[in-house]
């Protein structure tokens, strides 16, 4: 099982599935999230995800009017694994292994909204918002 922690270690949690593609989302809700330029995630069916602990440390923030949750950790503020989808976790890829094997960037979403100083450097196909379909 591949695992994953915040950076305080309260929240942990595994998945078992292999891990490929990355989105990385540049929307304003994003930027604010992190901080950063937006955010990377990795997307796996719930049925291959499962929590190891903390899950009492997690925080959900649903955004007003918006079909959006940022998942936090209270201890340490690390943003954690959520669902905004009835199937499906989101997973910040930060938080799995640096050195994983074959994982790269597939997408980016929101590219029309990006910070201009959000320079693109990789191969990932661009989307103007998300992707279509
Ligand atoms: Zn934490
Ligand atoms: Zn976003």
């Amino acid at each position: 099982m591949l695992e994953g922690e915040c950076n305080c270690g309260a929240v942990r949690f595994g998945i078992r599935a292999d891990v490929s593609d990355i989105y990385v989302c540049h929307c304003s809700i994003c930027r604010r999230f992190t901080g950063a330029a937006g955010v990377a995630v990795v997307v796996v069916a719930k049925d291959d995800f499962e929590w190891v602990s903390g899950t009492e440390a997690v925080k959900v923030w649903q955004k007003p009017d918006a079909d959006w949750e940022a998942n936090f950790c209270t201890m340490c503020g690390s943003a954690v694994p959520g669902e905004n989808d009835p199937t499906r976790m989101f997973i910040p890829a930060g938080l799995l292994p640096h050195d994983l094997d074959g994982v790269q960037v597939k997408h980016h979403i929101f590219v029309g909204s990006k910070a201009r100083w959000d320079v693109i450097g990789d191969d990932g196909q661009q989307h103007q918002g998300h992707i279509a379909g």
